[in-house]
């Protein structure tokens, strides 16, 4: 057997492989791809994806045929590399691995015609995102790959094989890293090369033929130009309402393409933008976005706000609520916020940083609000009062509070952000950027002080809420998720909450 092939950096994204001689007679092999016996290795932060013990013995590569592997990548690898959003929607704060295998359960069983339509949706994200996809006769771990923001998300959960056999087993625990794009590309694209370039000897001109109709692919996608990658981040009609308002507009794109391999390193920001935004959005709405993302260029952040910024926190990897909550808490500390008796006077603190608040109605009502800021940005947050959150003062605060985690924290190696919070954006950012709030407008202290001496009960949880300026439900929940109250308390006040409207 020859040496693995190895491309990437194992302590970051490494694929390794090699050809393998097969006993077995090449008639008795797949017609397809039966030529291509081999091993297959993918270490993500050292830790080796593919390892799996075997009759007793532990192994690091996936021993199969690699042609389908290849095709596979080749065929779904705009989406692999520029697609983020699912194609249902989804409120768990999961990594992808996940949440696709969570979607197809909820489905499996589908009745009516919609939620067959939804399941074959789902279906088809995981067939372009998912190892396994590639081919159901090999025994590869249940890993998935997909776009965040700027940045790759791997995936994997613990789920055995389905036809695996028996003593055949992943030695995994669920886990999921987020890597820069071209960390992730260059390696695969290597890879791909390398497979048309350096094939096992003993061919049959069919198997030469599905060689060269690989290589052809690949050709193609090396001239694909950068808005059929673009398009791959957005739906389509929402990708060309963006690309027209913004041509008309004069706003360039400014995507970054990976040199010498067809990947966008960094997205425009303008299409950034739309990444959290329902596809049925109005041209209007996308115009008065874009508006306010043009009018912003020239700026930078104000000289208190760069000092608070950090571009290093990354994507939610453990749990969103525990880091928006220590984040929170930092922050408090650095600004000599956390004394426990004064409110936060969100307005007061956005405006000493320099973020312009704008406060407008959209036609939509699923775009909560947009942070804007970074390199060439004048910070801003805009408020949509279109909203059901942003009816009211407290829900405005909490509002101007979640967009300005986005601002301090979310902007990562772009060191920018152009996002929109909503039910479309990714939830794990979503939830962190909201438990970040919740604390911000919640400390401990405070909530302590507030804290009615008799049991909570639903008129002093208003009292408590009106004194804080904060929601009696967000309240309600921060109160729970801090351990002030139980499950039982917390039941019986949203019950209360609710026949109260
Ligand atoms: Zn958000």
């Amino acid at each position: 057997m020859t040496e693995f092939i190895r491309f990437g950096d194992p302590s970051r994204f490494e694929v390794a492989m090699r050809w393998a001689s097969d006993y077995e007679p090449r008639v008795r092999r797949p017609a397809h791809g039966g030529w291509s016996t081999g091993e297959l290795r993918v270490t993500v932060g050292n830790l080796v994806l593919t390892r799996h013990e075997f009759t007793g013995n532990d192994r690091d590569a996936v021993h199969w045929y690699l042609f389908p592997f290849f095709e596979w990548l080749a065929t779904n690898w705009v989406s692999l590399l520029h697609e983020e959003r699912f194609a249902w929607r989804d409120n768990h704060a999961v990594p992808a691995a996940t949440a696709v295998f969570m979607a197809l359960r909820r489905l499996i069983d589908a009745r009516s015609e919609s939620e067959q339509e939804e399941y074959t949706a789902v279906q088809r994200w995981w067939a372009r995102h998912a190892l396994r996809a590639a081919d159901s006769s090999a025994l590869f771990p249940d890993l998935v790959i997909r776009r965040l923001v700027n940045d790759v998300e791997i995936s994997w959960t613990a789920r055995q094989p389905s036809y695996a056999p028996d003593g055949y087993r992943f030695m995994l625990a669920p886990g999921a890293a987020t890597l820069p794009i071209s960390e992730v590309a260059a390696p695969l694209w290597e890879a791909l090369a390398w497979a048309v370039s350096a094939p096992p000897t003993d061919l049959n001109a069919d198997d030469r033929k599905s060689i060269a109709e690989l290589k052809r692919k690949i050709d193609q996608l090396r001239l694909l130009p950068l808005a059929a990658l673009q398009q791959a981040y957005l739906p389509t009609e929402l990708f060309r309402k963006v690309e027209r308002v913004r041509d008309s507009i004069g706003l360039h794109d400014h995507s970054i393409r990976a040199t010498s391999l067809p990947a966008i390193t960094q997205f425009d920001d303008a299409v950034l933008m739309f990444g959290g935004v329902s596809p049925n959005i109005g041209v209007q709405d996308t115009r008065t976005l874009l508006n306010l993302l043009e009018n912003q260029i020239g700026g930078q952040d104000s000289f208190e706000l760069a000092e608070l910024v950090d571009t290093t926190i990354g994507a939610p990897l453990t749990t969103p609520f525990e880091e928006g909550y220590d984040l929170a808490e930092e922050l408090l500390d650095d600004l000599d916020l956390a004394d426990g008796t004064t409110v936060v006077d969100m307005r007061a603190l956005v405006s000493r940083l320099g973020i312009r608040v704008i406060e407008q109605h959209l036609h939509t009502s699923t775009i909560r609000g947009v942070a804007i800021a970074g390199t060439k940005y004048y910070p801003a947050i805009f408020v949509n009062l279109t909203s059901a959150y942003n009816a009211e003062e407290p829900g405005r605060r909490f509002t101007l509070a979640h967009e300005f985690f986005h601002i301090l924290y979310d902007r990562k190696r772009a060191r920018r952000i152009t996002h929109s919070s909503g039910p479309w954006a990714p939830p794990g950012i979503e939830k962190r950027a909201n438990a970040f709030a919740a604390m911000l407008l919640m400390p401990r202290h405070l909530v302590r002080n507030f804290l009615p001496h008799d049991d909570l009960s639903r008129d002093s949880l208003f009292d408590m809420a009106t004194a804080i300026e904060v929601g009696a439900t967000a309240l309600l929940e921060h109160l729970f998720n801090i351990g002030v109250i139980d499950e039982f308390k917390r039941d019986e006040l949203r019950a209360a909450l609710e026949t109260s409207v």
